[in-house]
């Protein structure tokens, strides 16, 4: 098919998507997963919560998802291989955030749109206690190779306290090193991650941070209006791929919160509003 036709396709189905209320019929005995229903079926009537589901679609089901995993840790470690092959005048470091950077949460996605709902603490909590998250394809082995070179891993995430028994288990039930209270840095009063940066430079040189959200690499990306991301992402382009390795996420994350005229508290309704101000047609 010509790349032309597809674009056509693919914009025909967003264009439908969008300029109808997209319906979409799932059956309880999907997954195994238990929601509420109605005769067995249930309607996702709102963009936002349609949205969700689609990107876990892809994220669990996308042979291209696996393969950008594979992309960004084969990087990661021809950076590793060769940084850790030269001297340095203090221990060697990476950092590297959790959610959607090596761990899996499109389950919990999954969940809450199915039951009408988005992130809220205590079903997170519910999910993250279980330490059932499964990893991104390449990741076990790039951080154990990681650790294999004598360079120490920072797990660098805004989970909380409240998350941290959960998280521990789930990253040492699939095998992550340095799973432990020292190297893994939850939020406490602020999800800017630049003073727990500042916190492993005080012992180590960091020359690798991995993360799906720029804010998990440098504060100036912090809570930035979507200009602006896309402004410094444009002026820092030669460290992506070098010091940043982006891992793809399009569920969520600061491209979404700061999209113009979001904000979480929205109704379903008004957030439906809101992506369609934010998306273009022809
Ligand atoms: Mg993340």
């Amino acid at each position: 098919m010509k790349f032309s036709n597809q674009l056509i396709i693919g914009l025909s189905i967003l264009m439908i998507s969008v300029s109808c209320k997209t319906v979409v019929t799932i059956t309880d005995s999907s997954a195994g997963i238990s929601v509420p229903s109605n005769n067995g079926q249930r309607h996702l009537e709102d963009i936002s919560l349609n949205g969700k589901v689609y990107s876990a679609l892809w994220q669990q089901n996308a042979a291209e998802f696996r393969a950008l995993c594979y992309q960004a840790y084969n990087i990661a470690t021809e950076i590793v291989k060769e940084k850790s092959s030269m001297q340095h005048l203090r221990p060697i470091a990476i950092v590297t955030d959790i959610d959607e950077t090596f761990l899996d949460n499109s389950p919990y996605a999954v969940t809450q749109a199915l039951k009408g709902k988005e992130f809220d603490q205590q079903s997170w909590l519910d999910w993250t206690s279980k330490g059932e998250a499964v990893a991104f394809p390449g990741s076990v082995e790039f951080f154990n190779y990681a650790a294999s070179r004598n360079v120490v891993v920072f797990y660098i995430s805004n989970r909380n306290e409240n998350d941290r028994p959960g998280t521990i288990k789930n990253l040492k039930a699939l095998g992550f090193p340095f799973a432990d209270d020292d190297h893994v840095l939850l939020m406490k009063d602020t999800s800017n991650k630049e003073e727990r940066r500042k916190q492993v430079l005080e012992q180590y040189e960091i020359f690798l941070l991995l993360g799906d959200n720029l804010s998990d690499f440098s504060e100036i990306f912090y809570h930035k209006s979507q200009a602006e991301r896309n402004r410094l992402t444009d002026e820092h382009a030669v460290e992506f791929g070098k010091r940043f390795i982006v891992l793809p996420n399009s569920g969520y994350g600061e491209w979404e919160s700061f999209m113009p005229g979001y904000n979480s508290k929205l109704s379903p309704a008004q957030k439906d509003s809101v992506i369609l101000k934010n998306v273009k047609g022809y």
